[in-house]
């Protein structure tokens, strides 16, 4: 047993077969060596990686599962991560999201590299344009290190289908960020469905949200691009 898959099955419970593994590396080691030429990643050990980029991208894979089959994008995709960990894992039909377009284009060559060029798409442009193109298209979508978590609401929902999930990864967020997504729900049409906390093997915290798709949102979404992260949706009294 490799040490990802050792370290994945103590500290998680998760199981990675070897051909998963192998390909997890092969993503990690491809991604690094883009990173000697682009900026995709400020981590640079391998063994940094191992856990900030894989163990912290497939904590979310028990909660990809639960969610109806069907089409996973990651959005804010930067380096691949969650999206090409959790492709690897779950074999769903990947889109990923990144209004850097040389970035996105990176991940399509480092997907087709390590050979999950088929299950891999990318989409090079702002997830409010995605929404309008693909509205409902998605059954699960994810999100880490993007923006607040009340922002990941609204630029989600009009991408989800009905009980489709959003999970979000994230590291310490404040009372107010948690209060205020609360306090949105019924506005972007999600509701949250599991608040869990853990830690990565390092000992560092994290905290990831699944929301799910309950009905329409109440206003129309996506609002103008920009709106979702620079001026975000507050609750209603
Ligand atoms: N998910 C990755 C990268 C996070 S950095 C990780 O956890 O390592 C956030 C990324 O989101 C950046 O690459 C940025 O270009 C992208 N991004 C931010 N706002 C966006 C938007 N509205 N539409 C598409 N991409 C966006």
């Amino acid at each position: 047993m490799g040490c990802l898959s050792e370290l994945m099955k103590r500290h998680h419970g998760i199981e990675i077969d070897e051909g998963q593994e192998r390909l997890l590396m092969d993503d990690l080691h491809a991604i690094m060596d883009v990173n000697k030429t682009m900026n995709l990643t400020r981590i640079l050990s391998e063994e940094g990686g191992i856990v900030l980029h894989l163990e912290d991208s497939l904590t979310g894979l028990p909660f990809v599962n639960d969610a109806p089959e069907g089409l996973y994008g990651d959005l804010g995709t930067g380096g691949g991560f969650p999206g090409i960990p959790l492709c690897i894992m779950t074999g769903r039909q990947t889109l990923l999201v990144d209004s850097v377009k040389k970035k996105v284009a990176a991940l399509e060559g480092v997907a087709k590299e390590i050979g999950i060029g088929e299950r891999v798409g990318v989409y090079g442009g702002r997830i409010e344009d995605l929404a309008i193109e693909r509205k409902g298209d998605f059954s699960v979508l994810t999100a880490r290190a993007l923006s607040s978590l009340s922002s990941l609401m609204e630029l989600a929902s009009p991408l989800l289908r009905k009980r489709g999930r959003l999970v979000c990864y994230k590291a310490q967020p404040s009372e107010d960020e948690v209060e205020n997504a609360l306090g949105i729900q019924e506005l972007v049409g999600l509701r949250l469905e599991c608040d869990q906390a853990f830690c990565l093997s390092d000992g560092s915290t994290r905290r990831i949200f699944v929301f799910e798709k309950t009905g329409a949102p109440r206003i129309k979404l996506p609002r103008r691009n920009g709106l979702a992260q620079k001026d975000p949706l507050r609750p209603r009294p």
